[in-house]
């Protein structure tokens, strides 16, 4: 059966890391392409990494009810179209969401059954050091993301299940076993 996946966890704890890897083993599972209104990153392109949409574009959107969950992240709008997550169900395969807390709880609302993992990090202190070693945010905005991260980190026991992501060889095993598990792939 075909299922959602919903991946959280402050930024820089390394979920897009783990969601590529993860993609690789289990190729039944599809990323979602969010909508944003943050400008794209070096090397980012539209329609892959993101929607990148104006302000007025995502706004209209909303308005036409496209989304199953938006938030506010960091200054910047954030939001799963339905479309991206429907048309893939649809198709019989199992769909992964990478949003913030905010969008999370939206999912859990209107998918009761969604799979809701927070990824951790073995102590906060390492965000800052994964964010300033990616490279791809200004002083400004990692001290902007961290304050968020305080918050995010206060909501994981909202999540059906927890991953810490220190070594990223384990991280990825567990959380690749996890989907497994949820999936029925267990002994694949
Ligand atoms: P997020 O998508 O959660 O913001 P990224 O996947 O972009 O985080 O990871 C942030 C940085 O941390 C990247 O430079 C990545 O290579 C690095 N990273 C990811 N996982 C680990 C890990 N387990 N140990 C050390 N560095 C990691
Ligand atoms: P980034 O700017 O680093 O790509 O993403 C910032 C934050 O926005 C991350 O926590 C990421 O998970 C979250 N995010 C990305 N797409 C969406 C989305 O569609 N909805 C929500 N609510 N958050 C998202």
């Amino acid at each position: 059966m075909s299922k959602v996946f919903v991946i959280t966890g402050p930024s820089g704890v390394g979920k897009g890391t783990l969601i590529r890897e993860l993609c690789k083993r289990i190729p039944d599972l599809e990323l979602s392409i969010s909508a944003t209104t943050r400008q794209p990153r070096e090397g980012e392109a539209d329609g892959v990494d993101y929607h990148f949409l104006s302000a007025g574009e995502f706004d209209r959107r909303v308005e036409e009810k496209d989304f199953l969950e938006f938030a506010t992240y960091s200054g910047n709008r954030y939001g799963t179209l339905r479309s991206e997550v429907e048309r893939r169900l649809d198709a019989g395969h199992s769909v992964l969401l990478e949003i913030e807390v905010q969008g999370a709880q939206q999912v859990r609302q209107a998918k009761p059954d969604s799979i809701q993992i927070f990824i951790a990090p073995p102590d906060p202190a390492v965000l800052r050091e994964r964010l300033a070693g990616r490279g791809t945010d200004s002083a400004e905005a990692i001290d902007r993301r961290l304050e968020t991260a305080e918050i995010e980190l206060a909501s994981q026991g909202d999540f059906d299940y927890r991953v810490v992501n220190d070594d990223l060889a384990d991280a990825v095993e567990e959380l690749a076993g996890i989907v497994r598990t949820e999936l029925g792939l267990v002994g694949d």
